[in-house]
C-alpha cells in the first residue's frame, strides 16, 4: 500500500510503498478515505525539537476516518463495512491519568503519526477502543476533523473559564483557531481572531464563518481590545500559534484575573511579563489534545451543525502528492489539508 512516511531525522517526508498492516486481535483495519494535516504534522515535516523523540520509520497521520475492512478475533463491537474515525492516542489504559478519562495525560502513551504507525496510507491498523462510530449524514472528510475539534473542544469547554458575554480573542487563525472560535461563540462569548497579513487566505474562511477578525500587522489589537471592553481587558485568550509573540501579547491583553490558555508548540522558552502576570493575578494554562468523552460530543457538534468544520477544509490531495500537500499548509495559503488515499 501506499503511505506518507518520516523515515529519516530530517525535513521532509517520503511517499512509500509498504504492506498493509497485520490486525493484532484487539485491532481493526481500516481502509483509510480521509486523513488531515495537523499543525504537529507540520512540526514533524520540518523535524523540530519537538518531535526528536519520535519514532523512526513511521507512517505520519494521526486525524482520520474509513471503512474497517477485517477486525482482529478480540476486536468487538465493529465489523467489516463499519464508517470508524480513530482518537489520536493509543493510551495505558492503567495509570491514574487515564483511570480518570484523561488519556491525554497517559504516562506511556503512543500517539499515532508519532509513536506508531498513522493514517497518511491506504490502511491503518487501529484498536477498536479508539474507534468511534461516523453517522451515516457526516462525510469521511468531516469525520477526520472530528479529532481536531475533540482538541478544540477540550481546550475550550474542559479548560478555559469563560462567560456567557465575554470577550474572548483567538490569536491564530489556524483550523485549531477557527474550530475554537466557532465553539467560544457557541458558548455565547463574543470573539476576535487574530493573524498575520500571510493569513489572508485564512481570514478570509473565518469571515466566510462570521468571525470578527484583526491583523495585527495593520492594527493594534490591545486598543481594539480596550475600546471593546472600556480598557478592561479580553475576559480570556487562546493561544493557538507557535508563536512566541503570540503568548507576550494575550497576557498584555486579559483583563485583570483573566485567563492565557496556551495550546501551541513552540521552538523553545517563551518570554512572558511575569510581574504582569502576578500584579493581575492572570493564569496561564497550557492544554494538550483531547479526552476520550470529547469525541462524541464533537461528533454530535458537527451533526447537530452548531459547528462548521467542512469550510475550514481547502484542498484535498492524494498521498502521491504529499509534498504539495504540505507545502499548502506549510505556507497557510489554505485551511485545513486533507489526504484521499
Ligand atoms: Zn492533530
Ligand atoms: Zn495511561
Amino acid at each position: 500500500m501506499k503511505a506518507v512516511m518520516k523515515t529519516r531525522p530530517e525535513p521532509g517526508v517520503e511517499v512509500v510503498n509498504i504492506p498493509v498492516p497485520k490486525v493484532a486481535g484487539d485491532e481493526a483495519l481500516i481502509r483509510v478515505r480521509a486523513a488531515a494535516i495537523c499543525g504537529s504534522d507540520l512540526g514533524i515535516y520540518n523535524y523540530t525539537p519537538a518531535y526528536s523523540g519520535m519514532r523512526l520509520p513511521v507512517v505520519l497521520g494521526h486525524e482520520f476516518a474509513g471503512e474497517v475492512v477485517e477486525t482482529g478475533p478480540e476486536a468487538r463491537g465493529l465489523s467489516a463495512g463499519d464508517r470508524v474515525l480513530a482518537e489520536s492516542v493509543k493510551a495505558c489504559g492503567e495509570c491514574g491519568f487515564c483511570k480518570a478519562g484523561m488519556s491525554n495525560l497517559c504516562d506511556a502513551s503512543a500517539l499515532f503519526g508519532i509513536h506508531t504507525d498513522g493514517g497518511f496510507a491506504e490502511y491503518a491498523a487501529v484498536p477498536v477502543s479508539l474507534l468511534h462510530r461516523v453517522p451515516d449524514s457526516m462525510s469521511f472528510e468531516e469525520a477526520a476533523l472530528v479529532e481536531p475539534l475533540s482538541n478544540a473542544f477540550h481546550f475550550v469547554r474542559d479548560i478555559t473559564p469563560f462567560r456567557f458575554g465575554d470577550l474572548v480573542v483567538v490569536h491564530g487563525c489556524g483550523p485549531i483557531g477557527l474550530f475554537s472560535a466557532q465553539l467560544f461563540r457557541l458558548g455565547g462569548a463574543r470573539v476576535l481572531v487574530t493573524g498575520l497579513t500571510a493569513d489572508s487566505a485564512r481570514f478570509r474562511i473565518a469571515e466566510r464563518l462570521g468571525l470578527e477578525t484583526l491583523n495585527i500587522e495593520e492594527e493594534n489589537l490591545a486598543e481594539r481590545v480596550n475600546g471593546l471592553t472600556g480598557g478592561a481587558g479580553a475576559g480570556v485568550a487562546l493561544v493557538a500559534t507557535g508563536a512566541p509573540q503570540a503568548v507576550k501579547q494575550a497576557v498584555e491583553i486579559v483583563r485583570k484575573r483573566g485567563h492565557v490558555t496556551v495550546v501551541g508548540i513552540f521552538g523553545g522558552d517563551v518570554p512572558v511579563d511575569m510581574t504582569r502576570v502576578v500584579r493581575r493575578e492572570v493564569t496561564i494554562t497550557g492544554a494538550y489534545d483531547a479526552r476520550p468523552d470529547n469525541f462524541p460530543q464533537s461528533i454530535d457538534l458537527i451533526t447537530e451543525g452548531k459547528v462548521n468544520v467542512l469550510d475550514v477544509l481547502t484542498h484535498r490531495f492524494s498521498l502521491d502528492r504529499a509534498e504539495e500537500a504540505f507545502r499548502v499548509a506549510l505556507d497557510r495559503s489554505g485551511g485545513k489539508v486533507e489526504f484521499t488515499p
